[in-house]
């Protein structure tokens, strides 16, 4: 067997090991074998990097550094992302078994998102306002918040990463950012790069190791002024309640069961390559997946047929080849996961139009066919819980009405697609839709620029766009007495 590689945390500008030295593996999805060691960080460890980027606000070179020199850090991080993306892409496939297709152009994406807020480190501006007391001048300027507590799940996590990181650092904070316990590869090579690009010690740190301790500690520590976290809503509850400690600002982006709704008067290439695209890209593991599929009743048939057939087309395979359209689940709790949603689903009345089972001829790695439910009812298991994997729940609906009745009829509110020719519809039903984010004859579209984020149980926030930069700093408001006179005697009326 072959050597494992070996990982270590970055904390204060140092490599370094957990205390003790624990340490943790992690599988490759495709072959389900250890490929690699990283360290698992305890408490103290936690404690550590904490004190690190608290340090890096307070002093030293990153708490004098201007927004302008903080700027140029991140756009030369974002170039060395670019330069070292097929090693970044490697890593994170191997990690997680993302398709390396998908991390490749995924991850020259990434470095756009460093590019993007490089650039708006230097546009954070205060105001002069238009105050009511004419011996007063009052003004804002905006600061960094703090320590910035960055938490993100396996799927994706250079990217994930990158829309925290990003506003975080342009704004002046410091992060301590937790990797993935799934796959925590990725970002230790991106912190190997963040030491390349010259970033102060302190400013970012990266630690591994489990939720608990790890994450735990992290969202409830003193010293954390701002937590941004990925993953669960079960996970959430969690950090929410941990920040009742140190009522650090949160935002939350979690998980989502979206619609893509699909008119009869729609192109039908354009929805079941939409459909297609969000059930099956990312092998299904994307919070975005349009995962509750509505169709007009009149053409249900029709689209449900296209799509089974260009699911069973789909090339499952290794993730490392370029090839391959899907690959594995990241973890073995994921598939089996899925397999009790659909054993519940059909039993529930569901039937299954395509999939539904492991691939033959992968007995080895968590692979799992594209799979199509056809739901005669609202009450099925596989159309209302997240399965964070490639299967689509389809059902009918008679009108318009029927449909935003349908696609809000979920606890998630975090995306929505609508497949339609007719403008003014898809106009209409985007005010109707409960979701943070809705693409009209698309899907999975993102963007530096766009806000991205959801509500209800997919979470609160939002991030990338300049929205997001904003929330990562805060005003301070100065008032300034103008007036010749005195400050008068507060007890004496005048
Ligand atoms: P998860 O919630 O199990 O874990 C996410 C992270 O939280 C991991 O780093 C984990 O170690 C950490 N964690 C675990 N317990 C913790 C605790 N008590 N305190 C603090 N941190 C703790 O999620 P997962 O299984 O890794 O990822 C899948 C989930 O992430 C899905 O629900 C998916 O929809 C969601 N997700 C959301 C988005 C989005 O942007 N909305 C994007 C990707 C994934």
């Amino acid at each position: 067997m072959a050597e494992l590689r070996s990982y270590r945390m970055f904390i204060d500008g140092l490599w370094c090991d957990a205390e003790g030295g624990a340490r943790l593996e992690s599988l490759n999805p495709a072959t389900e074998e250890a490929w690699c060691r990283f360290p698992a960080a305890t408490g103290n460890d936690v404690d550590r990097a904490v004190a690190a980027a608290h340090r890096a606000m307070s002093a030293g070179p990153w708490a004098t550094m201007s927004a302008t020199a903080r700027g140029k850090l991140l756009r030369r991080l974002g170039d060395l992302v670019a330069e070292n993306a097929d090693l970044l892409a490697e890593t994170e496939t191997t990690d997680t078994g993302k398709l390396i297709r998908e991390t490749r152009s995924q991850i020259r994406y990434v470095a756009d998102y460093f590019h993007y807020f490089g650039g708006a480190a230097d546009k954070l501006e205060g105001a002069t306002l238009p105050i009511d007391k004419s011996d007063m001048f009052v003004m804002t300027v905006r600061e960094p918040i703090g320590v910035v507590a960055a938490i993100v799940p396996w799927n994706s996590q250079l990217m994930l990463a990158a829309v925290k990181i990003g506003p975080a650092l342009a704004a002046g904070n410091s992060i301590v950012l937790k990797a993935s316990e799934h796959g925590p590869a990725p970002l230790l090579e991106l912190a190997r790069l963040c030491e390349e690009a010259g970033f102060p010690p302190g400013s970012i740190n990266v630690v591994t190791g489990l939720g608990d301790p790890c994450g735990a500690r992290l969202t409830r520590h003193p010293l954390v002024a701002r937590i941004a976290f990925t993953g669960g809503p079960g996970t959430a509850r969690h950090v929410v309640r941990n920040s009742a400690e140190n009522f650090a600002a949160v935002t939350l982006e979690l998980g989502g069961k979206s619609p893509i709704i699909v008119f009869d008067d729609a192109d039908i290439e354009s929805a079941v390559n939409g459909i297609v695209a969000g059930n099956f890209g990312a092998t299904g593991q994307s919070c975005v997946a349009g995962s509750r599929v509505l169709i007009q009743a009149g053409i249900f048939d029709a689209i449900l047929a296209r799509v089974a057939e260009r699911a069973r087309r789909i090339e499952i395979g290794d993730p490392l080849d370029q090839g391959s359209e899907m690959g594995p689940l990241a973890t073995r709790a994921q598939r089996d996961h899925i397999e009790s949603v659909l054993a519940r689903s059909l039993a529930a009345g569901a039937s299954l139009v395509a999939g539904g089972k492991r691939p033959a001829q992968y007995p080895r790695g968590w692979y799992f066919e594209p799979t199509i439910l056809d739901c005669p009812h609202s009450d099925i298991p596989a159309g209302r819980e997240e399965l964070f994997g490639p299967v689509l729940s389809a059902f009918r609906f008679a009108d318009e009405a029927e449909a935003v009745a349908l696609a809000n009829a979920s606890e998630f509110g975090l995306a929505a697609g609508i497949f339609t020719r007719d403008g003014a519809r898809g106009l209409r039903l985007m005010h109707q839709i409960r979701a943070g984010i809705v693409w009209i004859n698309t899907y999975r579209a993102v963007s530096p620029m766009a806000p991205f984020g959801g509500f209800r149980q997919s979470g609160v926030g939002r991030e990338a766009g300049i929205e997001s930069l904003l929330d990562y700093s805060r005003t301070k408001t100065v008032w300034i007495n103008t007036g010749t006179a005195p400050m008068g005697d507060p007890f004496t009326m005048r």
